[in-house]
């Protein structure tokens, strides 16, 4: 199938997701995962109308990015290394995927250099899997207030990767989960966190129905990554 066709079967999913659970589709943004593909696929990517794209290592973005249209917003989603802070503040206007105080303290630091605020989104391990990066739980209430007084840090809510599973319904539990974590965020910090970014390919109807905001979707639109393009990029 072409993009455009994978494009217009993914925007069906999500607003046929959308009227089973009474939202509207526009609550939902679908960022586009372009970690192995190369910047011609965001180019036609970008010219079918996506606007917002995603990448989960600092190397390849940095080389990646200047390649690109200029208008595209860029989120990093992978993990980040403390040494790789002052690239992601200069190419992202999101960093989803901070998961310690010294990495916030970092990012901070870096956006103040660049005299820019960065919003983030805070990544969490909701399945405590002991292979994957992400706040457990209760770290993430631990040292909420911590990040959210950081001067040039504005949280923004909260993303996750559940274990990968063939079916999607096995997603549920764990988005649920996320989406009661963000209450708990919000009582916290007294204010509400606008994001939940959770879903990819495979279950980003699951995830709407439990409240996503953002999916992150590679797969079902460039199709599959080669094997070893995802080993480049990590996944
Ligand atoms: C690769 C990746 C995605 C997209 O995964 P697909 O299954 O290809 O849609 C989403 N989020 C993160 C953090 C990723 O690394």
């Amino acid at each position: 199938m072409s993009l455009a066709e994978n494009l217009k079967k993914i925007q069906q999913g999500i607003r046929a997701a959308c009227d089973r659970c009474d939202r509207e589709p526009n609550s939902v943004t679908l960022l586009a995962v372009t970690k192995g593909q190369p910047p011609e696929m965001v180019r036609a990517a970008s010219d079918l109308g996506l606007m917002l794209f995603g990448e989960n290592k600092a190397q390849e973005a940095k080389a990646k990015i200047p390649l690109c249209p200029g208008r595209l917003r860029w989120h990093f989603i992978g993990h980040l290394q403390s040494n790789k802070c002052r690239d992601a503040v200069e190419l992202f206007e999101m960093v989803q995927s901070v998961d310690s105080l010294p990495l916030a303290r970092e990012l901070s630091k870096r956006a103040e250099q660049a005299a820019r605020a960065l919003p983030v989104l805070l990544e969490v391990n909701v399945a405590g899997e002991g292979s994957k990066f992400g706040y457990p739980p209760d770290r993430l209430l631990a040292e909420l207030k911590a990040i959210g007084a950081l001067p040039r840090i504005e949280i923004h809510g909260l993303m996750a990767v559940p274990p990968w599973s063939a079916e999607p319904e096995k997603s549920r539990p764990h988005f649920r989960r996320l989406r009661e974590l963000k209450l708990e965020c919000e009582r916290i910090l007294g204010v509400p966190l606008p994001h939940l970014s959770m879903g990819m390919s495979g279950d980003f109807e699951v995830a709407i129905e439990e409240g996503a905001t953002m999916v992150r979707i590679g797969t079902a639109l460039f199709g599959p990554r080669s094997r070893a393009k995802s080993r480049a990029a990590g996944d």
